[in-house]
């Protein structure tokens, strides 16, 4: 099966888990269960989001898009981690009214036995999808799986917390359950909008990928060969690097281009998916564009 396969999968299974769910909570009033019914639904976002960074962002250039689509995946990712934030607020909403105003739950044991049937069925997903996705290094299927596992967890806790609401009857247990899923979903949505903002304002490559890149080109400095303004953003999965190769003026273009191409292909190989664009300038000769001093 594809990678896309398995995303479409967990999407269907999502939605069924939903449904289960949220059929647990008619059944049982229990504000516990709509909030894990809620976190569903953060898997359900994930998902989707993992499907469209491998379609919509793996798309080729286009006349439209000459650098390629890699931030559709950022601004999915924003605007899902706003959805879940809301989702958080109406479950906090929720909880803080069922403390003011306690309610019996209602047939427990079905509203347990849906969400054991739902948990089961995404804990087998999340293992059949981890193997996949370690055999294909696959980030968006791991991500999704890792997910899961984390609603698995928070289902197993829910349950337990409504077996101990059956013993002892202490009702406000149900809706402190709820707040700490709440919380839960709320931490995943604030990461997702804050990883997303960072990405859409170009971010710089990671400090050991930039070290990466120090290396291969301390590799080629010399005396009459220099390398500066470096500039480095990633995009999704795509990452660039603009930099100037300082050389001396008496030097043909046609050498000048051999270093240059050696450069490329050096930090090509170093780090996958980078695309350099590397000026080529005499050794005392600066371009006007850094002058600014705003770039280091
Ligand atoms: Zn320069």
């Amino acid at each position: 099966m594809q990678v896309s396969a398995y995303l479409k999968v967990s999407i269907a299974v999502a939605v069924a888990t939903i449904a289960l769910k949220t059929g647990a909570w008619w059944l049982t009033d229990s504000v516990g269960l709509l909030s894990d019914a809620l976190e569903s639904l953060v898997n359900l976002a994930g998902a989707i989001f993992a499907l469209m960074m491998v379609t919509v962002a793996a798309q080729p250039p286009d006349v439209d898009h000459p650098y390629g689509h890699h931030k559709a995946e950022y601004f999915s990712s924003g605007f899902e981690g706003v959805l879940i934030l809301v989702a958080a607020l109406a479950i906090i909403w929720a909880a803080l009214h069922r403390f003011a105003e306690p309610q019996p739950l209602q047939a427990l044991g079905w509203g347990i036995a849906l969400a054991i049937i739902s948990s089961a069925m995404n804990g087998a997903l999340a293992w059949a999808m981890l193997s996949k996705a370690r055999q294909h290094r696959s980030m968006a299927l791991e991500g999704d799986a890792r997910h899961l596992i984390t609603d698995v967890w928070t289902s197993a806790g829910v349950v337990v917390g409504l077996l101990a609401v059956q013993a002892t009857g202490w009702l406000w247990l149900d809706p402190v359950l709820a707040i700490a899923v709440a919380a839960n979903i709320a931490r995943e949505g604030v990461m997702l909008v804050w990883q997303s903002a960072d990405g859409l304002m170009d971010q710089a490559l990671e400090p050991d990928i930039r070290a990466e890149i120090d290396t291969t080109l301390a590799g080629f400095a010399h005396r009459t060969i220099r390398f500066d303004h470096v500039v480095t953003r990633r995009a999704g999965q795509r990452r660039f690097i603009d930099m100037h190769m300082h050389m001396p003026a008496a030097w043909s273009l046609g050498r000048a281009a051999t270093l240059r191409g050696a450069v490329e292909q050096a930090l090509m190989s170093a780090v996958p998916g980078l695309r350099a664009s590397i000026q080529l300038l005499p050794m005392d000769v600066e371009a006007h564009f850094d002058d600014s001093k705003d770039l280091l």
